[in-house]
């Protein structure tokens, strides 16, 4: 890591983004968008899968299959500031990030094989899961403990010679259902100096005698290809080579991967939020009331003012994100504050974009109700709003404790 800033905040797009991002603005307006009236039934687009492979040949057709993969894995290695302004354009359909092959699970899950497979889990695993041949889940989370806290995590991986034998409870496992295989947070060891390094990440094929989906509790917000089922582990044996990375290494692993995620999942979260308020705008130009536009009413004036500020704001704490992540810098901080920031605007703009639009607010099969039901659980997945602002209080008193200012804490612009 560098500690010095590289010369000048620069907020244009790098040229070699520009055409890809034609593209992927073209593969969402001309194929993601039509191709929803094709999906049968939204809650669930594994019944009309054939809809996401169509999507597929498409995205490689335009030459923007997989992008978050480096090139010899048949991607565009557009790094973490590519695929933020990618996920960005994705944020418009729910189909677009699944016809890129580009959506969670999946990419993440790449991503970790990437940083943590050997040569033969890289073939077995990774290679089907690149080609769009197979799916995947990360499970961590479990129904009996708080999993916020990672060292609450029970699910027990011993070694009985030459193979790993798993028993736990896992849940809200996205993608689980269909998925070919897990990479599973298991415990690997019972050491209570150890913390988190009592946990490694163990490759999990779904087929495996004792790996059972117990129940596909509804959740709110939109369905996901594969839902995010409770999962249990009874006597699950895999080969001690199923060890992703070293032992007690699980969390290390994952921290790497999830600065790209988080920022990933931001800028999607901003563009669906664009979204809310592009509709919001145009209907309240479209309505009148108390003999005036909807849109002339300073009240509701001051929500569109509001939503724009927070996607101002959003959109260049992931740009300033993704910059120091680019230039090797210290990020872990403004991830966090990203993460945070962006999950609760797109709260706000989806609530305010519900008011904006009346009873079609809450109807479900118009968009604002889906937008705003699905914007809840940003605050909870991929690290819950009080965790992250627990880390942002810790670096702000360690500068404190120091006698330093806190002013690195808080993003260090400028
Ligand atoms: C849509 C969605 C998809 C998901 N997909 C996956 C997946 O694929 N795989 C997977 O493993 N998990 C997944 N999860 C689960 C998610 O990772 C967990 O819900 C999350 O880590 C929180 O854990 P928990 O639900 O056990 O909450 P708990 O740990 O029980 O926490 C409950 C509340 O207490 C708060 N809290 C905890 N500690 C503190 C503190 N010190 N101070 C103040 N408040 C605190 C938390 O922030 C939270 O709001 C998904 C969740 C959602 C919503």
């Amino acid at each position: 890591m560098t500690t010095t800033a590289p010369a000048g905040l620069d907020f244009s797009i790098p040229p070699h983004l520009q055409p890809i991002l034609e593209r992927v603005r073209a593969f969402v307006t001309q194929d993601a968008l039509p191709a929803e009236q094709r999906i049968a039934d939204p809650a669930d687009v594994l019944a009309s899968w054939d809809v996401v492979e169509a999507l597929r040949d498409r995205a490689r057709e335009r030459g923007i299959y997989t992008p978050h993969l480096p090139e010899q894995w048949g991607g565009l290695g557009v790094g973490v500031l590519g695929m933020a302004l990618i996920s960005q354009e994705c944020g418009a359909s729910p189909l677009a990030s699944l016809g890129l092959n580009a959506m969670a699970p999946d990419e993440g899950n790449m991503h970790t094989l990437l940083i943590a497979g050997d040569e033969g889990q890289l073939e077995t695993w990774l290679r089907p899961l690149a080609e769009g041949r197979t799916r995947s889940c990360f499970a961590m989370t479990e129904p009996d403990v708080a999993s916020s806290d990672p060292t609450n995590l029970g699910t027990t991986a011993v070694r009985d010679g030459d193979e790993w034998v798993l028993n736990g409870r896992k849940w809200c496992i996205t993608g689980a259902d269909g998925a070919a295989f897990a990479i599973v947070v298991a415990k690997t060891d019972d050491d209570a100096t150890k913390g988190h390094r009592n946990y490694s990440l163990i490759i999990v094929p779904t087929d495996t005698p004792g790996w059972r989906i117990v129940r596909h509790p509804q959740w709110l917000g939109s369905d996901v290809p594969g839902g995010h089922p409770e999962i249990a582990l009874q006597d699950v044996r895999v080969p001690i080579g199923n060890l992703l990375g070293g032992e007690g290494e699980g969390f290390a692993i994952a921290q790497r991967r999830l600065a790209g995620g988080r920022l990933a999942h931001a800028m999607r979260w901003i563009g669906v939020a664009q979204r809310a308020l592009d509709l919001s705008a145009k209907r309240l130009l479209e309505r009148r009331a108390f003999g005036k536009e909807l849109a002339r009413h300073q009240g509701l004036q001051f929500m569109l003012a509001d939503s724009a500020m927070d996607l101002y704001a959003s959109r260049l704490m992931v740009l300033h994100t993704a910059w120091k992540v680019e230039h090797g810098m210290p990020h872990r901080q403004e991830v966090a504050m990203t993460k945070t920031f962006v999950s609760e605007a797109f709260g706000r703009i989806a609530d305010r974009a519900v008011q904006m639009h009346g009873a079609a607010g809450i109807a479900m099969d118009l968009p604002i109700a889906g937008i705003y039901a699905d914007a809840r659980a940003a605050r909870i997945y991929d690290g819950a709003s009080e965790v992250h602002r627990m880390v942002m209080a810790r670096e702000v008193l360690k500068l404190a404790a120091a006698g330093e200012s806190t002013r690195q804490a808080c993003g260090d612009v400028g």
